[in-house]
């Protein structure tokens, strides 16, 4: 299989993840922000698989079909969360060179490219309750298993799983970021969804990559 082909195959695991989470993402969304948030991932995913598919079917490489997919996705998720996984997917294609194959570092590399890129864009930090908290231990996580040696399988996995805990953990954090900024107390005891729905999707990889 091509990177290309992995690619689309990641694309089609995001998208299946938030279809199947996506009232769930809603309701989280609804509580600690606006409600829409699984609707916002479920439009942006479509579109990147979308967008990324037809890339891979013209015969553009990897990351021309992954930047493609980014740019979809921001343009018609049209919230915050999609905006940020555009950053987060653009910063990723623009490790994947077009010709060659691309290793767990270059991957790794890109992830932390794209954690960098969001903060910039978002200024939050870890503690604000955004994807940040699951953001910055998964990519943590991953750069520090495959430089201790571990496959790429075993590092997305232990990183997934790092993700998944903090996302869980910002349940505890009252909100000052962001629409759920508003919100202060009412946000305690639901985690925040931007964190959720990345703990789910890097989780749905990591079976992927097994
Ligand atoms: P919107 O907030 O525009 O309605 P979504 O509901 O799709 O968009 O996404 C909300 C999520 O976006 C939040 O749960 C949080 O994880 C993330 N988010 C919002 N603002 C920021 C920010 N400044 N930095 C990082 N993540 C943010
Ligand atoms: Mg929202
Ligand atoms: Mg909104």
């Amino acid at each position: 299989q091509s990177i290309a082909q992995h690619v689309r195959a990641a694309l089609e695991v995001i998208v299946r993840t938030i279809d199947d989470n996506v009232d769930e993402l809603g309701r989280i969304d609804s509580i600690a922000g606006d409600g829409d948030h699984g609707i916002g991932m479920q439009r942006g995913s479509h579109a990147a698989l979308a967008a990324g598919t037809a890339a891979v079917e013209a015969g553009a490489g990897a990351q021309t079909a992954l930047q493609r997919a980014a740019d979809a996705w921001a343009d018609r998720a049209g919230g915050t969360s999609g905006a940020l996984w555009g950053v987060i997917l653009n910063a990723v294609a623009s490790h994947l060179g077009d010709l060659g194959s691309p290793d767990a570092a270059a991957l790794a590399a890109g992830v932390a490219d794209g954690v960098r890129g969001v903060q910039t864009y978002g200024k939050a930090e870890v503690g604000d309750k955004t994807m940040v908290d699951a953001l910055v231990p998964f990519t943590t996580t991953l750069t520090a298993a495959l430089d201790d040696g571990s496959r790429l399988v075993d590092a997305w996995t232990s990183a997934a799983a790092a993700a998944t805990r903090a996302a869980q953990a910002s349940a505890d954090l009252l909100p000052r970021m962001g629409r759920a900024r508003t919100h202060g107390e009412h946000a305690i005891g639901t985690p925040d969804p931007g964190a959720f729905s990345f703990a789910l999707i890097t989780t749905a990889l990591g079976d992927l990559l097994a």
